[in-house]
């Protein structure tokens, strides 16, 4: 299923989320087109990761309306499992299935939620481990790996789906310094492929160079959304000014 042209893949309207009193997102307003990188960048705590998970419905808006690639996720009769089959996550945590092989976890899902047979997802999941830069570590067990690389496997994993739309909640920030780079080489490329990708991060050079936008949230509000040339070098807020301060 594809987007009718003109219409954004990704739109949120009025979304609100409370955790019991805790009102976490306040009204979000967001629309992303289709091959559109997004930046979410903001304070611990101001809402990024619920944003994110709102947009699958790992969790539950307490009000206001998701759609993905023109169908209402927050309709109470959508097919929520064909809907998230469009949409791939991607975890701070790998999230690898620890006594499967890196192929076993590629095919594992396909098998079971496409229903692809062994030799056609085995045959994706060598194509997915190439684009990664992992065919060598095809029978590798994830624990052997460097977290790099798990994060890469995760990477192929998700792409294994043949999903519409990639959502990244922090990719990098569970992995040593000298690791980050080749994760963000092949978000990269999935940019440059023309995936449209919502990505909540911290690594602003990523973000200037990437991005098509950059969102800045706090309190579970937007307060820029904009260029990464206009929020990240010439923020208008000085809430972002604050907080890009302390990045740097
Ligand atoms: P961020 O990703 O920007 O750090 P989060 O979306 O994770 O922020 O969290 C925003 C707020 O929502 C925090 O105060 C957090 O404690 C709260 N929160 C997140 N998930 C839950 C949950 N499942 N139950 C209760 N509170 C939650
Ligand atoms: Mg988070």
């Amino acid at each position: 299923m594809t987007t009718p042209p003109g219409n954004p893949e990704i739109e949120v309207r009025g979304l609100h989320k409370s955790f019991g009193t805790n009102e976490v997102l306040r009204g979000i307003d967001l629309e992303i087109g289709q091959g559109e990188v997004v930046c979410v960048i903001g304070p611990s705590g101001s809402g990024k990761s619920t944003l994110l998970r709102c947009v699958n419905l790992l969790e539950e808006p307490t009000e206001g309306r998701v759609f993905v690639g023109g169908t209402e996720v927050t309709d109470p009769d959508v097919d929520i499992d064909a809907v998230r089959r469009r949409i791939g996550m991607v975890f701070q945590q790998f999230n690898l299935f620890p006594h499967l092989t890196v192929t076993e976890n590629l095919t594992l899902p396909q098998r079971r939620v496409l229903r692809r047979d062994k030799a056609a997802a085995e045959k994706v999941a060598a194509e997915n481990l190439r684009r990664v830069g992992l065919s060598e570590k095809a029978a590798a067990y994830p624990a052997s790996l460097s977290g790099g690389q798990q994060q890469r496997v995760a990477i192929a994993r998700a792409l294994a789906m043949n999903p519409e739309v990639m959502l990244f909640d922090e990719p990098t920030s569970a992995l040593d310094p000298e690791l980050v780079g080749d994760v963000l080489a092949v978000m990269r490329m999935l940019a440059n492929e023309g995936m449209t990708m919502m990505v909540v991060t911290h690594e602003m050079t990523f973000a200037r160079e990437v991005a098509d936008r950059v969102v800045f949230m706090d309190g579970g509000v937007i307060i820029e959304d904009g260029t990464p040339d206009r929020v990240i070098a010439n923020p208008a807020h000085e809430r972002t000014r604050h907080f890009l301060s302390r990045l740097l």
